[in-house]
């Protein structure tokens, strides 16, 4: 029988997440954290999650809420959590020496066939992985925030992580009602950051440059770009915009690359610049507004979430 069995290590933001998410395909959960207060906090911040999720119609699987809890239980060692699981979630905070730590100990404890996946934003998996025995087992496994309702997970293999277990993990992704994507290497940012500090550069220079204010350059995005790449990502987009790629670069090729030429120098994020965008993004958002603003965020991606199931 095809072992069931997830260990999530570190509970914090993201470690719930992958639990939710995990106990939503009906998979054993076992959570892990450096105290036993901090795992009983998730697991309790876990439920009302749940319960609220169940409650907008956008809890995943066909368990309820109170079933799909059941499936998450809060361990007391590392050992504990990890022996005889299918596939690790890592989810400690993101420090490059402690990931060697957690990994040096995953190691030890981890079945010759059992998948350990990190959660890492931006560090590459070869520098955490390379001295492990099971390190063909170990690769990326990247969320985005809030993962129940952003699902791309970026999979990022490291030079000696097996085709096979890159496999197993897209899978195990797809079946959790994920949107797995497998680069074929690592490379600094992965996909998802090195095209969002793309987009963020440009919007920093056009800033600096005067051309628009800060609330303008997000409406470019939010009102223009954004909508449509809910739905196309920019490649397909292009396709559509004329009668096929090639006639789109036949077309456009030349302003395309005549713009390209003219686009901002990479810069620092720093220094009399940054006060006035910061001041500008204040006079939007007041720090003490910062919580309603991201809740008011995550509505909207629920409701875009729902939008999409039923398209
Ligand atoms: P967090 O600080 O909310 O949670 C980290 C948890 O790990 C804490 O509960 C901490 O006590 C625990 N921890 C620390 N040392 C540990 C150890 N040795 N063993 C077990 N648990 C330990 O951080 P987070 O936002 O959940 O981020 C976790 C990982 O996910 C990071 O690598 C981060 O880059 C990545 N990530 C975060 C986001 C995000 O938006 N927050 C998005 C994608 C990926």
């Amino acid at each position: 029988m095809t072992r069931r069995k997830i260990a999530i290590v570190g509970s914090g933001l993201i470690g719930r997440s992958w639990a939710m998410l995990f106990a939503g395909a009906g998979y054993h959960v076992n959570l892990f954290d450096v105290t036993q207060e901090l795992v009983e906090n998730a697991i309790k911040d876990i439920e009302q999650q749940l319960h609220a999720l169940a409650a907008s119609g956008l809890l995943r699987g066909n368990l309820s809420a109170a079933e799909q809890l059941t499936l998450i239980t809060g361990t007391k060692t590392l050992k504990e959590c990890v022996e005889g699981a299918l596939y690790v979630q890592e989810c400690v905070p993101e420090n490059l020496e402690l990931k060697k730590k957690v990994y040096a100990e995953l190691d030890e404890l981890a079945d010759d066939d059992t998948i350990i996946a990190s959660s890492t934003s931006c560090i590459l998996p070869s520098l955490f992985s390379e001295n492990l025995k099971h390190r063909s087992n170990v690769l990326v496994a990247h969320p985005v925030n809030p993962p129940f309702y952003v699902p791309l997970v970026e999979l990022v293999p490291a030079p000696w992580t097996a085709p096979e277990v890159v496999v197993k993990a897209r899978k195990i992704m797809e079946e959790l009602g994920q949107k797995p994507v497998s680069l074929s290497r690592e490379i600094p940012g992965f996909a998802l950051n090195r095209i969002q500090y793309a987009i963020l550069n440009e919007c920093w220079f056009l800033a600096q440059e005067g051309i628009l204010d800060v609330a303008d350059i997000d409406a470019v995005m939010s009102h223009g770009l954004g909508p449509r790449y809910a739905f196309m990502g920019p490649l397909e987009t292009a396709h559509l915009n004329a009668e096929g790629m090639e006639n789109y670069c036949e077309r456009y090729g030349e302003t395309i690359y005549n713009v390209s030429k003219t686009l901002g120098p990479v810069t620092r994020f720093e220094g009399e610049h940054l006060q006035k965008v910061n001041q500008q993004l204040l006079d939007q958002v007041p720090l003490e507004k910062l919580q309603e603003k991201r809740a008011w965020r995550n509505n909207c991606l629920a409701s875009l979430a729902k939008l999409k199931q039923n398209i």
